[in-house]
């Protein structure tokens, strides 16, 4: 929660007198600071727009208005004008979703408007999860069948004309018997413990449904840049018409040579290569700050890896933008693909666009070439795409560059410009994301790439990761756009890297991957995933890197950036989902086993060899503190082997019911084998009797907490000591169990009487059968399937099988 907390404390970015653009705790902003918005981020507080470029806002937070109000710092706004028209206005709590701008603060804190409706801590949002769904669909199941039992009970009783007595308590114990009390309790926990595990491993659950969700995934569907590359751009490449420049250096260091066929450059006399890295400056939103004696990239990662660029020719971003006065601009996004500014220099309007080369050529008839402005032919066409490729097919991202003078500052006057070149960008894999997508490969999750870069690049950087078994799962998202929906289904199923994905195409995908009923996580950083990153099963964010809008989309939040967090939290996921099952397997076969002991005893006609209240002991008592430890199980070492569990399946699959039902049957047998030999040796019906039972009973269920601790095998000594809760609960529950025994106060109320050593003996001895047995099957199973080489049969056993996808 403190984790959680300290990430929702907003931050801003704002402009004061004598330091550069600084970044400030929301909480620290007071009115009549300048702010700086932008796509993505969080408005920090109240404040009036001082200009904007295609500014838009999304304040459902704050007005319900689900689409984004467009917000302009020179609209005309009356007095009385209600808050949802007051566009020059932007408020706290809401996200900027397009465009740019600056603004000045005029309310903080509890003055805003969010903080007058007192709406400011959304936190953890409280809905029953699944599970706990449908353990309350179980409990009105359980109670329908303790309904039956009762009345049968009483039917019975009538039939042989016993007491009204004997039938009341023989009801009531089985009404006590049948319900599990300590289930809602263990499941809550479970969850609990979960997302405290999620979160040492640097996973943040915002909604705590995800934490069963993601033991479920069977598709990610992941953003590129910067999810499954590391985001820190370095510019290697120049492609000027006819000449190919390398550029030296890495990260954000400002150090470094061009390169022209192994030759060393002068920057300075090269006309064509300043021009076009004085574009790459111009149409930019980033900036260059030193940091502890080191230059630091703010901004898009992309641009700031352009002005690390012009600075290795010693452009200076500052310089050039003072000399170069912005007089207008096409801002980014993702369904545009490129950035373009206008600049005023004298009399002429000079524009500068940067962008994906598709998007830049088509805006071009012209080429700079080295002998200076000439008609683009289509051999210079096809010159640049040839370069295009060449870049891309080793996994750069490519940008073009162009510029040309205009007669207005408007997206519609950005043709017949001159094309000036080409720059590739490296953005390494990131460590560790190629062993993650083997992990999840052989945890049957398929691993899926979403991108706005083109299919080259995309593919290149897909065969690094090991993504890609064939080209021919790779398609680009107008591929995706035109399929009518049952083919996007196939499409979906089958997909493994889409590349010039749009936001909406990211959002079509994932509903037809989830009506095709797949489980999918989404996983981004960008606005351009935001939509996704709520229509799917569950969101994952970037915790450091990611914008606040895609924060705010997500349901857990990475406080590392790394992919391989996500199979952390996945595989944490599934021992969860284990562990509850292990848990309900454990309740139920000792309820079952209660149930089994007082009907088994009715039908034969006996005495009742359980009174209510001791079956309300063994459930409240000794069974919940072993059920709880079981939440506690670390996971079973095939865990991220074994495919997804099938999210729809019961609580407890038949082959769990099996063993459920044939251990209940154990030790309900070796319960009324201990109640008949104390009849024999104590009379029938003696409190003696009674005694060894319960005893019986209470022990043989502690012990078969060894049966529930491992789904497969048999208990390893090590994998025994991995749990020291699963040991602590066994001695305790143990204890607990021997002090009616010996005090005479709880004995009395629960009918508990001395016991001679060796009536103890035989109670000791008959509990211990069912873990015996149960173990000794096991072993047995182990043996039999190592020897017909079904390799380590680790799923054997009373195992998953039948609830495991695709197996069914
Ligand atoms: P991605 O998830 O790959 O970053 P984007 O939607 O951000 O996808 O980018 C889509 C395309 O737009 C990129 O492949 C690139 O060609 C272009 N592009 C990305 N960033 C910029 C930028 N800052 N300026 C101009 N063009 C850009
Ligand atoms: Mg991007």
């Amino acid at each position: 929660m403190e984790g959680l907390l300290s990430l929702e404390v907003g931050r801003a970015h704002v402009l004061r007198p004598g330091s550069g653009p600084e970044e400030v705790e929301a909480a620290r902003l007071v009115p009549g600071d300048v702010i700086e918005l932008e796509a993505g981020s969080m408005v920090p507080a109240d404040a009036r727009l001082l200009d904007s470029v295609e500014l838009a806002t999304a304040e459902a937070a704050l007005t319900g208005e689900s689409v984004p109000v467009a917000k302009d710092a020179r609209a005309r706004v009356e007095a009385d004008d209600p808050l949802p028209a007051r566009r020059t206005m932007v408020y706290k709590g809401t996200t900027v979703v397009a465009g740019h701008g600056r603004a000045v603060v005029v309310a903080t804190g509890m003055r805003t408007e969010v903080g007058r409706i007192g709406e400011l801590a959304a936190g953890i949002t409280e809905e029953p999860t699944p599970l706990e769904r449908r353990l309350e669909q179980l409990g009105r199941q359980l109670a329908w069948f303790v309904f039956g039992l009762a009345a049968l009970t009483v039917l019975v009783g009538w039939f042989h004309e016993e007491p009204f007595a004997l039938v009341l308590q023989r009801g009531l114990a089985l009404a006590v018997a049948a319900v599990p009390e300590g289930l809602p309790a263990v499941a809550t926990i479970t969850l609990a413990a979960g997302v405290a595990r999620m979160a040492r491993r640097r996973a943040l659950v915002r909604r705590l449904p995800a934490v069963e969700t993601l033991g479920a995934v069977t598709v990610i569907c992941t953003d590129k840049t910067g999810t499954l590359t590391t985001g820190e751009m370095t510019v290697t490449d120049i492609w000027l018409p006819g000449r190919a420049i390398t550029v030296s250096g890495v990260g954000w260091s400002v150090e470094g040579q061009f390169w022209c066929r192994d030759h060393p450059i002068t920057p300075a006399d090269d006309i064509r290569l300043l021009d076009l890295l004085r574009i790459g400056v111009l149409a930019n939103q980033a900036a260059l700050r030193v940091e502890g004696g080191r230059v630091i990239g703010h901004g898009d990662p992309t641009e700031a890896a352009l002005l690390v660029a012009a600075r290795k020719a010693g452009l200076d971003e500052t310089v050039l933008r003072r000399e170069w006065p912005r007089a207008g601009e096409v801002p980014f996004s993702s369904e545009r693909m490129y950035l373009a500014t206008f600049h005023r220099r004298t009399d002429a309007l000079l524009a500068c666009l940067k962008g994906a080369p598709a998007r830049v050529l088509e805006r071009c008839d012209a080429v700079l070439a080295s002998e200076g402005v000439r008609p683009l032919a289509t051999e210079d066409r096809a010159g640049i795409l040839a370069a295009n490729r060449t870049l891309a097919g080793r996994g750069l991202r490519v940008l073009a560059f162009a510029e040309g003078s205009v007669d207005s500052a408007q997206e519609a006057s950005l043709r017949k410009l001159t094309f000036v070149g080409l720059v590739g960008l490296i953005d390494p894999p990131a460590p560790g994301v190629a062993e993650t997508i083997g992990l999840f490969r052989g945890a049957g999750i398929r691993t899926v790439m979403l991108t706005g870069d083109q299919r080259d690049t995309a593919l290149a950087v897909a065969r690094a990761l090991g993504l890609l078994a064939s080209e021919s799962l790779a398609v680009d998202g107008s591929v995706l756009a035109r399929s009518p929906p049952h083919a996007l289904g196939t499409l979906a199923g089958k997909v493994t890297v889409v590349s010039r994905i749009s936001p909406e195409g990211k959002l079509r995908l994932v509903e037809a991957l989830r009506r095709a009923g797949e489980v999918v996580a989404v996983l981004g950083d960008g606005v351009n995933d935001a939509a996704a990153l709520r229509g799917g099963d569950v969101g994952v964010a970037m915790g450091g890197r990611g914008t606040d809008l895609a924060k705010e989309a997500a349901d857990v939040i990475l406080l590392d950036d790394r992919f391989a967090t996500v199979g952390a939290a996945i595989e944490e996921g599934r021992i969860l989902l284990d562990n509850i099952r292990k848990a309900a397997f454990y309740l139920f076969s000792c309820n079952l086993a209660e149930v089994i002991v007082v009907v088994g005893a009715g039908l034969a006609g006996t005495a009742q060899p359980l009174a209510p209240l001791q079956i309300l002991w063994l459930n409240l008592i000794t069974d919940t503190l072993p059920a709880l430890a079981l939440t506690l199980e670390p996971g079973e070492p095939e865990v991220m082997r074994r495919p997804p569990l099938n999210p729809k399946a019961p609580l407890l699959p038949p082959g769990l019911r099996r063993g459920t039902l044939g251990y209940a049957s154990l030790i309900s047998a070796v319960t009324l084998a201990a109640f008949a030999l104390g009849g024999r040796w104590y009379g029938p019906g003696s409190a003696e009797a009674g005694t060894m039972a319960f005893m019986t009973l209470a022990f043989a269920q502690i012990f078969h907490l060894g049966n529930a601790r491992a789904t497969g095998d048999v208990l390893h000594p090590t994998r025994m000591m991995a749990n020291p809760v699963a040991l602590g609960a066994l001695v305790v529950a143990l204890a607990l169990q021997t002090i009616p025994a010996i005090w005479p106060a709880l004995g009395t109320v629960l009918a508990v009487t001395r016991l001679a050593p060796e009536g103890w003996l035989l109670v000791l001895g008959l509990a211990a059968i069912p873990a015996v047995l149960g173990q000794t099957l096991k072993l047995h199973r182990r043996i039999r399937s190592a020897g017909g080489g079904r390799g380590t049969g680790s799923d054997s056993g009373l195992a998953h099988r039948s609830f495991i996808r695709g197996r069914a």
